[in-house]
């Protein structure tokens, strides 16, 4: 009795530390385990003057498979995954399930860089082919494919770090690039891509201070009609006065405000910011605020513009709000939803940047737009290549058809302007007729500036092109 009381008891006390060992769902090492092999791993490579390759493994699209199919499916994948890991891994080689769809390789004794990268690619390859997932009959996960991927990010020891901990930023790091160049590949650690990681945590941070320092300020530069050269509207268009890097533009940080969710405080700040000029000029020019995806995607955008709207005291049909192909990619039905609640406000829409993005006609279709703004690079091709103009006349007349204006934009020469007024486009945005300033220096300079915007647009100027 005793005898089989012990046993028990030894059986129970094996199956508790396997269980703080090892991974419930695939039964895989855990974090624990994961770190005490990782220790014994290096040790070992340090006396032996051997390597290790650590590798930080993420499922792509893994959380619409939880989302749309319930965790059942998810949990299915999870454990078929690491069964096509092991098949692919040698018996000396650590796989660890580090969090929901994260995994960590521990390749000990390592081979050549060579074997170390045919491995990480043979466990992308394995885990890209599609997953068949079997429930009960008539379940709710009977007989589903799921495609997923995997990212894959490798530090070596003793070149990328001698410490377990600097080896794991390292491999975090290399992981942290695949995903930032769109995922489904591997990377190994090199030290240029630690100082652009710093670099970019370092201009997060700041950013996420400089409203508070009054560091962000608009820049408005004057849309005008593309036949008379009267101004229209003025496009605000953000800076960052930074104190040590001078004026920051915005493609060097409203990438990353969007990644990082600080879009949406900027975004309230610049239609604050605009809204309260607009009201204040002298003339009643309309003022266009550029609204990035994830900021149009947030909910109660609508009523925020009305909100704002109201409280200065702007009128709705003074606002355009410029958007980007990139808000119908996630969610087109709700993208039409928002467009329809701002277009009952009275706010004008334009589909900015047109021509850079795919299916950009099914969209017009689809919803009224006021203008659409032709990208600057056809712009810039024009009297360059011969498709440039064949391609602004085609937009130009498609928008005229549906009964949208055009707005060109990055209009830099007299030449350019020729072309494109014959080509009867409603609007100009360009070099030429004024770069963006604050708004204190433009209207100064308002009335002469106008008078050098029509003579721009005057015969003389004409015939002299011709
Ligand atoms: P966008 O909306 O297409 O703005 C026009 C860009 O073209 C501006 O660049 C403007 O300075 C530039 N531009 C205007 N005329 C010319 C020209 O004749 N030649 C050339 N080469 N460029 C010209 P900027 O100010 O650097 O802004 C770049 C982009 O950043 C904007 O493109 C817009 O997408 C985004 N952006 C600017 N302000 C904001 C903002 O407040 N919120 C959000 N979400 N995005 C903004
Ligand atoms: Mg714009
Ligand atoms: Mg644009």
């Amino acid at each position: 009795m005793a005898l089989r009381d012990l046993s028990r008891r030894r059986r129970d006390e094996a199956r508790i530390r396997h269980l703080a060992l090892h991974d419930a769902l695939t039964d895989l090492p855990n974090r624990t385990l994961l770190e005490e092999r990782l220790g014994l791993a290096l040790e070992n490579a340090a006396e032996n003057g051997t390597s290790v390759a650590l590798a930080y493994l993420d499922l792509d699209r893994f959380k619409p498979v939880n989302d749309f199919h319930g965790h059942a499916a998810g949990d299915a994948l999870l454990v078929q995954a690491a069964k096509r890991m092991l098949a692919e891994l040698r018996p000396t080689d650590t796989l660890a399930r580090i969090g929901g769809d994260e995994f960590v390789i521990v390749l000990a004794h390592t081979r050549t860089l060579a074997q170390v990268a045919e491995t990480a690619e043979r466990l992308v390859a394995a885990l890209g082919r599609p997953f068949q997932i079997e429930g009960q009959i008539g379940g709710p996960i009977e007989g589903l494919r799921i495609e997923i991927g995997a990212s894959v990010g490798i530090a070596l020891y003793p070149s990328d770090g001698s410490t377990a901990e600097s080896l794991k930023r390292a491999a975090d790091t290399a992981l942290y690039r695949v995903k930032d160049e769109g995922r489904g590949a591997v990377r190994f650690f090199e030290a240029a891509m630690d100082e652009q990681l710093q670099a970019r945590r370092r201009i997060e941070h700041e950013l996420s201070g400089a409203i508070a320092r009054g560091e962000l300020a608009l820049d408005y530069q004057p849309i005008v009609n593309g036949q008379t050269g009267e101004i229209e509207t003025f496009e605000a268009l953000i800076r960052w006065h930074h104190p040590e890097r001078g004026c920051v533009f915005p493609a060097d940080f409203i990438p990353l405000a969007e990644q990082t969710d600080q879009i949406g405080r900027i975004g309230a700040w610049v239609l604050d910011t605009a809204c309260a000029a607009a009201v204040a000029w002298p003339h009643p020019w309309r003022v266009s605020v550029n609204v990035s995806p994830k900021q149009f995607r947030q909910p109660g955008f609508a009523a925020g513009v009305a909100a704002v709207l109201g409280r200065h005291g702007l009128s709705p049909g003074r606002l355009v709000l410029e958007i980007t192909e990139g808000v119908f990619i996630h969610d087109a039905a709700t993208a039409l939803e928002v467009l329809t609640a701002l277009r009952t406000l009275g706010v004008r829409l334009a589909l900015d940047d047109f021509g850079t993005g795919y299916s950009s006609l099914s969209y017009l279709q689809r919803f009224q737009f006021d203008k659409i703004k032709v990208d600057r690079s056809f712009v810039r091709r024009l009297g360059q290549h011969a498709d440039a103009l064949t391609i602004v006349r085609a937009i130009t007349h498609l928008g005229h058809n549906l009964g949208l204006k055009v707005t060109v934009e990055g209009v830099e020469t007299q030449e350019q302007l020729a072309v494109l007024r014959e080509l009867g486009c409603d609007q100009m945005q360009g070099y030429l007729f004024a770069r963006p300033a604050p708004m204190t220096n433009l209207s100064e300079t308002g009335p002469s500036d106008r008078a050098r915007l029509r003579a721009l647009f005057s015969d003389e100027a004409a015939r002299a092109c011709a």
